[in-house]
């Protein structure tokens, strides 16, 4: 094959537990920086040397890594495949001691086509070369004060002045508060520089102070945001791409245009936050931005807004950035005259939320476990064919699944980003006083939507409050339908609780 090359990716594994596996903020910084400044393409390039250069195919996306090498003058791929990770893993090994890394490799003549074709089959079936933080040489060693995971290996002194027995990773973490400022190619140093602002806080109590009065500035939502159905639009690339050479180049940008895409929907999210213009400065903290995917942490009255605003500007960036290949796309796909191949046209690509509010002090890591959860379900729910959300308020609730089902965003928004039926009425809800609305919750818990409609009855005005979220009362046989708002009660109370107030 003339200019073909063998692709080499490197993936942290389960890179959103690794970064929140200690309890402050801080050391969350520090990881996010150091596996910034591992992963930059200019440290990446100096490591592989000779071996492979920086793939400038790819989108740029944190904690990955793609390297790429002309298959015809290697008489041994496998050999160099395996040298080259040999000195990656090594340097990320050094940068992020306790985290889980693993690289797949494949060889073709575009990178989206392998990655479809080759690189993400092999991911999802396991086959990858791991490399796990080395075990521990003495088993009955000390285990780490700061994570309780990896044994210590050494003493050292801390930032509120004790001193404690630490393991590698958390003595990576061990910086000093001078040091805690995010690096400019973390998420957050990235975020920072777009968009001006002075940084946020250095932990996650004074994060929740930056809420509104009435949120009781204790309380943080963890979002995790993620694209899709982005896999069957590159496959669609990948099979159409060998048929048109001009889909073809417009590829090797498109990665890139996506990622650029999660970035300003992130940033316009956040400036759009009315905390930011409040404080006039950054009012949550992005853990994860990958080309498609986004982790943040954020004081819960903000998170409403936050959501909405990042899937309504994701897709609206996402359609301008796919607009002409998609036309293209599709007229191939409408062409294809094979008996059995008629191909549906393919939309732009979407993103769904999972959205989990919590006390300030709950850990961090288990609401980002229960925060890819609740995506996962919001995703699912609607066959990754449409934006949507679901939610968990660990408060109200508890921190099992949610007893409602997740919503489509379009129930939320409008398609110009206006209010919907539902967001007007909720915010009509959020004005019942929350004693009422806790009366009701009950109610409804209790004896259903009915149960509760009679309650908000002897209350003056809270019947028009919840009617939208009712079935249509005026018709008995047509209690089975679904509320006019597209939100049932219960659903909406417990939403009531944290949307913003109008
Ligand atoms: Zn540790």
């Amino acid at each position: 094959m003339t200019g073909s090359h063998v692709y080499v990716d490197f993936g942290a594994a389960r890179i959103q537990q690794y970064l929140t596996r200690t309890a402050g903020l801080r050391g969350h910084r520090a990881a996010s920086n150091c596996l910034a400044q591992a992963t930059a393409a200019g440290a990446v390039g100096r490591v592989a040397g000779d071996l492979a250069e920086v793939n400038p195919e790819a989108g740029k996306a944190d904690g990955v890594v793609s390297l790429r090498f002309p298959a015809r003058d290697t008489d041994d791929v496998e050999g160099r495949v395996r040298r080259l990770q040999d000195v990656v893993f090594a340097h990320l090994r050094r940068a992020l001691p306790g985290a889980e890394f693993h690289s797949v490799w494949g060889e073709g003549e575009f990178y989206l086509a392998v990655y479809a074709h080759v690189l993400r089959p092999k991911s999802q079936r396991g086959q990858v070369r791991h490399d796990l933080p080395p075990v521990a040489e003495f088993p009955l060693a000390l285990p780490c004060r700061m994570c309780q995971i990896d044994p210590a290996v050494g003493v050292e002194p801390m930032a509120d002045g004790t001193r404690q027995a630490l393991c590698l990773d958390c003595s990576m973490r061990n910086v000093s508060r001078s040091q805690t400022v995010a690096d400019e190619r973390s998420p957050e140093g990235r975020l920072l520089r777009g968009i001006g602002l002075a940084p946020g806080p250095d932990d996650f109590t004074a994060l929740a102070a930056l809420g509104s009065a009435a949120s009781g500035r204790n309380h943080l939502a963890t979002i995790a945001v993620d694209g899709n159905a982005f896999g069957v639009f590159f496959k669609a690339l990948a099979d159409e791409g060998s048929r048109d050479p001009e889909l073809r180049t417009a590829k090797a940008t498109l990665s890139e245009a996506l990622s650029a895409a999660t970035r300003e929907a992130l940033a316009n999210a956040t400036l759009e936050l009315p905390s930011t213009s409040q404080h006039e400065r950054l009012c949550l903290v992005p853990h994860v931005v990958g080309g498609d995917d986004v982790l943040v942490s954020l004081p819960a009255d903000q998170a409403w807004q936050f959501t909405l605003t990042f899937l309504a500007e994701f897709e609206r960036l996402v359609r301008e950035a796919t607009a002409d290949i998609l036309d293209r796309l599709n007229r191939l796909r409408a062409d294809r005259r094979e008996p059995g191949a008629h191909l549906p046209a393919l939309g732009p690509p979407t993103a769904s939320a999972g959205v989990v509010v919590a006390h300030a002090s709950h850990p961090l890591n288990l609401l980002v476990e229960s925060a890819g959860q609740r995506l996962a379900e919001a995703k699912r729910a609607f066959g990754g064919r449409e934006a949507s959300v679901q939610w968990l308020d660990v408060t109200a609730d508890g921190p099992e699944a949610p007893g409602h089902p997740p919503l489509a965003l379009s129930v939320l928004r409008t398609g110009n980003g206006g209010a919907s039926m539902a967001a007007t009425a909720l915010s009509r809800l959020t004005r019942v006083p929350a004693s009422h609305r806790e009366r009701l919750t009950e109610a409804s818990r209790a004896g259903g939507p009915l149960t509760a409609a009679a309650l908000a009855d002897r209350v003056v005005g809270h019947l028009d409050a919840v009617r939208p979220f009712l079935p249509p009362l005026d018709r008995l046989d047509r209690l089975d339908q679904p509320p006019v708002s597209g939100v049932g009660l219960s659903a909406a109370l417990n939403l009531s609780r944290w949307w913003p107030c109008a």
